[in-house]
């Protein structure tokens, strides 16, 4: 067995922490001064120009087929490229990048939709749930009714990432009841905020907060069906399968960089006349979190190279979320308390990742739903005791 990175991999990782070091990392101070002032975060305009630069080091569009421009690299190598991004806590990601279904779009959206979209010239978002339909997506009510050559939609999207900014939305509607979205009684749409749907931000206790989508009479042609009509739900959880990896390997850099401090601190803070990293105590909070960061970091990588295997990733990448969110939970906590006062401060990023990970258990499949989804490939036989090694 081989637990080695190849050549390629491993140039490709150091790059990427090439340039979070060079030009990502040194934001960071200036990150902490407008937490301090409550307006948190990176403007786009200077997330793009992050993102240009990158460009010019090779790093474009991570996940976005080569024919459109970008690296298409396999699902391992995008993994490692997420834990290098997590380990700055300025909110960067590589440009270039256009949600997975969006290649769904046929030539006409393509050119509407999709490649303004990758050159982040318009902006997405994706919207499947609904103020009654949560985890249980297949319970949404937004509806879609044909009206000649147009579709009126009605009803309420919410928690919607980017849904205040966006140019536009993949809505996720009902267009068929009696079916049930499950069974093909759901479409996805593109739907232009110019087709008058409105938003209205959510206060969260993250930055960048969500918004909710009203849909009053929305007018969308016939052509601005994404994929085939009936396909709604089908695209709406190949939309959340993708998070299922990304997510908690942007965790291992968070959980990676926090426990860094939390050593460098053991070793330099004193109390009763030597390093708080004598005591026990804290030993073990660092010797838990190592041991659960490369448990999440083995489970991650083994749910992408599933996915690179083309093999169904959906138990190990369950796994992977589960264990992931939960592990970044635990080490941001430890971390904190191991920096005492100091960790609740908004001197250090400490209070910032602990507010910010709490997310990762809730969104794009919560902690029970991934158990929901582990047990039951178990109880049903779907999957055999052992993984990949049974
Ligand atoms: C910041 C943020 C960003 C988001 N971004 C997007 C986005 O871009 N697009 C989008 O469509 N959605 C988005 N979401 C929505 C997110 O995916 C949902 O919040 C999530 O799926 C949970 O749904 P819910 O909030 O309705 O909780 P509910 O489904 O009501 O669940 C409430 C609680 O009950 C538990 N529960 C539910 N059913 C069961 C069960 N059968 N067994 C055991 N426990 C159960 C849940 O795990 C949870 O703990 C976002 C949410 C947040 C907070």
């Amino acid at each position: 067995m081989d637990f080695a990175l190849s050549d390629e991999q491993r140039a490709i990782r150091d790059t990427a922490r090439d340039f979070i070091t060079r030009e990502v990392v040194p934001l960071e101070q200036e990150l902490l001064r407008r937490e301090r002032a409550h307006r948190p975060g990176l403007e786009r305009g200077e997330l793009r120009e992050l993102q240009l630069k990158a460009r010019k080091f090779g790093f474009w569009g991570l996940a976005t087929p080569e024919e459109y421009g970008g690296m298409d690299l396999p699902a391992v190598t995008q993994s490692l490229i997420w834990t290098e991004i997590g380990r700055s806590f300025v909110p960067f990601r590589f440009g270039g990048e256009a949600d997975n279904i969006l290649f769904y779009c046929n030539e006409e959206q393509k050119r509407e939709y999709l490649l303004p979209t990758i050159e982040g010239e318009r902006f997405s978002c994706f919207a499947i749930t609904e103020p009654g339909a949560g985890s249980d997506a297949a319970n949404i009510k937004l509806s879609a009714r044909r009206d000649g050559g147009d579709w009126v939609l009605n009803g309420e999207k919410t928690f919607i990432t980017g849904g205040n900014e966006a140019d536009f939305a993949i809505v996720i509607a009902v267009t068929d009841p009696e079916r049930g979205a499950r069974r093909g009684g759901a479409t996805a749409f593109l739907v232009d905020r110019e087709m008058s749907w409105r938003s209205e931000f959510i206060q969260t206790m993250g930055e960048g907060g969500p918004a909710s989508l009203v849909f009053d009479d929305v007018r969308v042609p016939d052509r601005n069906i994404l994929g085939e009509p009936g396909q709604g739900f089908t695209l709406g959880m190949e939309w959340i399968g993708k998070g299922r990896y990304t997510i908690p390997s942007h965790a291992v850099g968070i959980a990676e960089r926090a426990l860094g401090m939390a050593i460098a601190y053991a070793n330099t803070r004193e109390t009763f006349g030597r390093p708080i990293g004598e005591n026990q105590a804290i030993q073990w909070m660092i010797a838990d979190s190592e041991t659960e960061l490369e448990a999440a970091r083995l489970l991650i990588l083994r749910a992408a190279w599933t996915v690179d295997q083309g093999l169904d990733p959906r138990h190990a990448s369950s796994m992977a979320k589960l264990y992931g969110a939960g592990m970044v939970n635990r080490v941001v906590d430890r971390v904190m308390q191991i920096h005492g006062g100091m960790g609740y401060t908004r001197e250090l990023p400490i209070e910032r990742w602990y507010r910010q990970v709490r997310l990762y258990r809730i969104f794009e499949g919560t902690d029970e739903m991934q158990r929901l989804i582990i047990s039951r490939d178990l109880l049903r036989g779907y999957t055999k005791l052992g993984g990949q090694l049974a």
